[in-house]
């Protein structure tokens, strides 16, 4: 299986991909993590995505494309692209990718929450630099406060889950993402619409529901 799951920052993205590629033995691509990656290590990719991640815009759709497809490459069997395509040119990056390696998506799920909850979701997100556990202040407390319950020691706040970064995340996201579902609904891929505004193993299990009736 071949999914692509869309919604803004701070949806849960992450968060409902570690679960799916457990559920379905799948890789989890995500854009972000990669990213993080590449900077962690220095790379000159991760120089480059430095300063449009800290100040809250997207990295270029020319690198990101060439990143992400060379990571599809990589997985064998099925994958969950998390926090890729994020605008309509890098939908198309990604199709043309998709025909060279004789592939298509099996189906688009749309994470959907309003502004004014993501806000605290992004805010209150706590991440193990170590392993890329994700925790919340709040709706999903490690055992020990601050600490990853991977034994990997102390969470982080990330730079760009600080207040003054999110309100330009969420811009970026309005003016240059939320129209990529359009393309998807254009193209005919198969789209699950979920309300993600409720508890985390709620949205669990109306994904999981929603995917095993596709694959029925
Ligand atoms: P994304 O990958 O879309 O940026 P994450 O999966 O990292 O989002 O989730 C953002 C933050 O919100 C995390 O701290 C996570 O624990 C929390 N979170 C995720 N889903 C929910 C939910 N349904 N309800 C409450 N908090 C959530
Ligand atoms: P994320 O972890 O998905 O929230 O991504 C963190 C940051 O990485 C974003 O705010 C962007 O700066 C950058 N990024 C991640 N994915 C992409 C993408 N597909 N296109 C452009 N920039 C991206």
């Amino acid at each position: 299986m071949k999914l692509i799951l869309l919604g803004p920052p701070g949806a849960g993205k992450g968060t409902q991909c570690k679960r799916i590629v457990e559920r379905y033995g799948l890789v989890h691509l995500s854009s972000g993590d990669i990213l993080r990656a590449e900077r962690a290590a220095g790379t000159e990719l991760g120089k480059k995505a430095q300063s449009f991640m800290d100040s809250g815009g997207l990295v270029p759709d020319d690198l990101i494309i060439s990143m992400m497809a060379g990571a599809m490459t990589k997985a064998k069997g099925g994958y969950v692209l998390d926090g890729f395509p994020r605008t309509v040119v890098q939908a198309e990056g990604l199709e043309k990718a998709l025909k060279k390696a004789g592939q298509t998506i099996d189906a688009v799920v749309d994470l959907q929450v309003d502004d004014a909850v993501i806000s605290a979701r992004m805010t209150g997100r706590r991440s193990c630099p170590k392993c890329g556990a994700v925790y919340h202040v709040e709706n999903l407390k490690p055992k020990k406060a601050g600490q990853c319950d991977k034994n990997c020691g102390a969470l982080v706040q990330r730079e760009d889950d600080k207040l003054e970064v999110v309100a330009n995340r969420l811009k970026t996201y309005h003016q240059q993402t939320a129209v990529v579902v359009g393309y998807y609904q254009k193209a005919g891929n198969p789209i699950l619409r979920i309300n993600a505004d409720q508890p985390i193993d709620q949205v669990t299990k109306t994904v999981l529901e929603k995917l095993d009736s596709l694959k029925k």
